[in-house]
């Protein structure tokens, strides 16, 4: 029998989330070659392995997939701003200033801060949608990165394109010129994207919002997309100043104005989508687009018309809805267990029951919900043969979780707080025995800091 790179023994349980192999009682995984090669319970004989790990004690399940985020905001993390009074556009406009100094270290820093930070929180896929060009090459600089750190990545070439003096939410030196937008998108394709199931880097176009980016913008991204077969991303319905600008400017509900700019495709995933209407939501999951959510930036910013967002039933109306744990200007946490402990929650309270959101369907959400969405469904966020070897170690055997036996994936969410004890992506180790095997960690959050310090404007030290 060959032996497999890397074996995961004699765990508690393997939660695969593939229909037909379930759970695995005793289980353990292999891992060769970046794939699955082997899954079982204790009653199947695992194969030899060139390194295998004791997970006695441990609940296996799929590596996290985060499905919306901004890495280049945990240089200004933590953004509550009670003087702005809620608004969307004085929040931007007052960080525009520091985004607008971003250059490759920054971009580079935050990015492995970022990442570490996802890895230990048991997440193995992310997406980073970075809209802000105030430099070129920043994209390319992100891709080398995130390949340094061993996260696989879904890289959203985004922009903004409608300035202010065009009436949008945007400072004219930031707003990039749609052809030279277009043609910088084609390169990055050309350059960096790979269509293989088992690629580490995709390239996907992700004009920001209907707030920044001209109609045409959209429309000729849309058309891109189709032409190269790559996926779509933006955010949409996130905030009542976005429904009032949208529907002031177009005479239809942000919804509405994607679908005739060519957007409600299979090609797209949104974020936020707080206040579809049940028939947006049908239309949603007929077309096959997808939906990041990402409850943290939607409570911490107030921005909750009708209550919490309606996961039940986007879920119900059959829309792939992931997780995203969304810039931490906005969210702060870049854990996505939290998000999904979040998720969860919040999905309970606007249900009014612990049946609206079993924590198993907000692990499903946080894994094959976001691999759906992304467009890796099968590749990632599920532990069967031959998908990518993604896989998240958790710890049960610890103080949050003693007692907690009756079921391991329930106890995952309703206990904690709890970080990752084993991430690997592709059967490599991002964190191993609870602690981020990033090089250079520690000068990475030295870096992180004095650069942290120098957009913010901050002079002396913050304590
Ligand atoms: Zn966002």
């Amino acid at each position: 029998m060959t032996a497999a790179d890397l074996l995961i023994r004699d765990a508690d349980l393997v939660v695969t989330m593939d229909e037909a192999l379930g759970d695995l009682p005793g289980g353990w995984v292999a891992v060769t070659g970046g794939l699955i090669t082997g899954l079982g319970t204790a009653a199947d004989p695992p194969p030899p392995a060139l390194k295998a790990v004791d997970a006695g004690g441990c609940l296996v399940t799929p590596g996290l997939v985060n499905s919306h985020q901004h890495l280049y905001q945990n240089l200004t993390r933590s953004g509550d701003r009670p003087d702005l009074d809620g608004s969307l556009e004085a929040w931007f406009w007052h960080y525009f200033g520091m985004w607008s100094q971003l250059d490759e270290e920054a971009v580079r820093l935050s990015t492995a801060v970022g990442m570490a930070e996802l890895a230990w929180s048991g997440c193995t896929t992310t997406v980073d949608h970075l809209y802000l060009h105030p430099r070129p090459g920043l994209l390319d600089a992100q891709i080398d990165e995130a390949a340094r750190l061993g996260m696989r990545f879904t890289a959203v070439r985004g922009t903004m394109t409608m300035g202010e003096q065009n009436g949008g939410i945007c400072p004219d030196h930031l707003a990039e010129d749609e052809d030279a937008y277009l043609a910088d998108c084609e390169r990055l394709f050309a350059r960096h994207h790979d269509p293989a199931p088992s690629a580490m880097v995709r390239v996907a176009f992700g004009p920001t919002n209907l707030l920044s980016c001209t109609p045409s913008t959209m429309t000729r991204t849309a058309e891109l997309a189709d032409r190269l077969a790559v996926r779509l991303h933006t955010h949409v319905a996130d905030d009542p100043e976005e429904h009032a600008f949208v529907t002031a400017r177009y005479e239809r509900r942000p919804l509405e104005v994607l679908d005739s700019l060519g957007w409600l495709t299979e090609r797209t995933w949104c974020a936020h989508v707080v206040y579809p209407s049940t028939a947006e939501m049908a239309l949603l999951a007929e077309r096959g687009v997808g939906v990041s959510h990402c409850p943290s930036s939607t409570v911490i910013g107030g921005g909750l018309p009708g209550g919490p967002t309606p996961v039940r039933e986007m879920l119900d109306a059959g829309i792939a809805v992931g997780i995203g744990c969304d810039g931490a200007t906005a969210a702060d946490h870049q854990s996505l267990w939290m998000e999904t402990k979040t998720a969860m929650l919040l999905a309970r309270l606007r249900g009014g029951t612990a049946d609206a959101m079993p924590a198993r369907e907000a692990l499903w959400m946080a894994t094959r919900g976001g691999a759906r969405a992304i467009g890796r469904e099968g590749e990632v966020g599920v532990l069967r043969h031959a998908a990518c070897g993604d896989l998240a170690v958790w710890r049960m055997d610890t103080l949050p979780y003693a007692g907690a036996l009756a079921d391991p994936v329930t106890a995952l969410f309703n206990c904690g707080p709890t970080w990752a004890w084993h991430t690997v992506v592709g059967g490599r180790f991002l964190v191993e025995d609870g602690e981020p095997r990033i090089t250079g960690l520690d000068e990475t959050l030295r870096r992180h800091r004095e650069t942290e310090r120098r957009i913010q404007g901050v002079t002396a030290p913050s304590l």
